[in-house]
């Protein structure tokens, strides 16, 4: 176990980053380039990061915080693991693209084919990529062009997917989508997550003009509510039954859930597996890596070999696979074991810590992610959808998130996110955490709405 590095004196007195967001604020709009970052669902100043070592991350005023976020989950083995770190210094030294195919790119492809059902990848550079690449694959294996996401469901920033997009979208309360042109959503079928009847009738009334369903394999952008028990396969089913693909997305769940992502919880077990799926966060190693994959009879249809079109400069670069390779061969068992393991210690204690403040709440989980819904009705027991995400007190969340700040553990700036653990998160980081949490519930319990 490392010691926890100290934790400074007022995580509240920023000054550094304060100044820092100003000079952002001044040449880039909001002052960060990714909305959630800018703390609106929260209020305050983000912290600028200087460093990240393990659990902890490091602000520019020389504060440190235990990290709950992870990146958003690809630091599956904690900041600065000095072997991948190693691995991409070594691979930067040979070069950092070519614009040629390159051995790294051939082996991580292997090493998620080996993990996942797919028989073939194309490496992107997003998750965004990767789930735009998918649908047009499904339009144009299909020669079909509606698809079915679902609320809440967040699959990037692609045109077409931006129709109740959880996270980003629910908190910053981003009435629509400007920019989107109607065309775009207008073959978008948007249904309640979960909702098998919903489907049924929607497949039922226009089956045959449906090229594909997309689904996050266990939602995380909404918070963390996982498919009821045999929703997944029956997606795969429905959508066999009617000639539609179904696309998995497991950009946030992939290599991070287990080693064989989400599907290892449900469709390895079960016997079904999805015609096309995607990945990202983890499988970079935190650099931009992401792919799409599945049959290789789908996967034929992508140019060269097939008519559908798809590209990229940097796709597939060296430093960025090297760096996925090294951390999904760093991401054995015992990995999984001990971010399962610390995921759900940090959860129970949370939820001890609200019970004891007296805070309604549902904290759940999807595997080793988890979140806390701080529920306005107290009678509620678990969250199934974007509806039940959204039914939340917002103030409350507010309250505990600056609490946790201040006393060194930096959670989402936003209640409609998934926290994420690493491997590296130790005793020391849970006994930081477990000190922080009950002056946060009291801070929770005693909240007023701002109106
Ligand atoms: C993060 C995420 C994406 C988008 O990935 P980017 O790399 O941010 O473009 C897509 N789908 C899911 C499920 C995600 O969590």
């Amino acid at each position: 176990m490392t010691d926890a590095p100290p934790l400074t004196r007022s995580p509240s007195a920023v000054p550094a980053s304060a100044a820092m967001f100003d000079r952002a604020c001044a040449v880039t709009p909001g002052g960060v380039n990714s909305p959630v970052r800018a703390f609106r669902a929260v209020g305050g100043t983000p912290r600028f990061m200087r460093s990240g070592q393990g659990a902890y991350l490091s602000d520019v005023d020389g504060n440190t915080y235990v990290d709950l976020v992870c990146s958003w989950g690809p630091m599956l083995l904690g900041h600065a693991h000095p072997q991948v770190i190693e691995a991409v210094v070594n691979a930067a030294a040979q070069g950092t693209s070519f614009g040629t195919p390159s051995e790294p790119e051939v082996v991580l492809a292997e090493e998620i084919v080996a993990r996942t059902p797919v028989e073939q990848v194309r490496l992107v550079s997003s998750g965004t990529e990767a789930t735009m690449s998918a649908i047009r694959l499904a339009r144009g294996v299909t020669g079909r062009e509606l698809i079915v996401k679902f609320a809440g469901c967040y699959h990037g920033h692609v045109d077409s997917l931006l129709a109740q997009a959880g996270s980003g979208l629910a908190t910053s309360g981003v009435p629509g989508t400007p920019g989107v042109p109607v065309a775009s959503t207008a073959t978008t079928l948007v249904l309640p997550y979960n909702d098998r009847a919903a489907l049924e009738q929607v497949f039922a009334e226009r089956g045959d003009e449906i090229a594909c369903v997309i689904t996050e394999a266990a939602a995380g952008n909404m918070g963390a509510v996982a498919p009821l028990p045999g929703f997944n396969g029956f997606l795969a089913a429905l959508t066999r039954r009617h000639g539609a693909l179904l696309i998995s997305d497991e950009v946030m769940t992939g290599f991070r859930v287990s080693r064989y992502g989400w599907w290892g919880l449900d469709g390895r077990l079960e016997g079904w597996a999805p015609d096309l799926m995607t990945f990202g966060k983890v499988m970079g190693g935190g650099f931009p890596a992401a792919a799409f994959g599945g049959r290789a009879d789908l996967m034929a249809h992508l140019a060269p070999d097939g008519a559908v079109y798809q590209a990229g400069t940097l796709s597939g670069n060296p430093i960025a696979t090297t760096a996925g390779l090294t951390t999904l061969r760093l991401a054995t068992d015992e990995v999984y074991a001990s971010v399962d393991a610390a995921a759900e210690h940090i959860r129970s204690l949370t939820t001890s810590a609200l019970t004891q403040a007296g805070v309604p709440h549902v904290a759940q989980s999807c595997g080793s992610m988890f979140s806390v819904f701080f529920v306005s009705d107290p009678d509620t027991t678990r969250i199934t959808d974007f509806a039940g995400a959204q039914a939340q007190e917002q103030h409350r969340f507010r309250a505990f998130f600056h609490a946790m700040l201040e006393r060194g553990v930096y959670l989402p700036p936003s209640a409609f996110e998934s926290w994420f653990v690493s491997a590296a998160h130790d005793e020391g980081a849970i006994d930081r955490i477990a000190e922080a949490l009950p002056y946060a519930a009291r801070a929770a319990a005693e909240a007023q709405p701002t109106y």
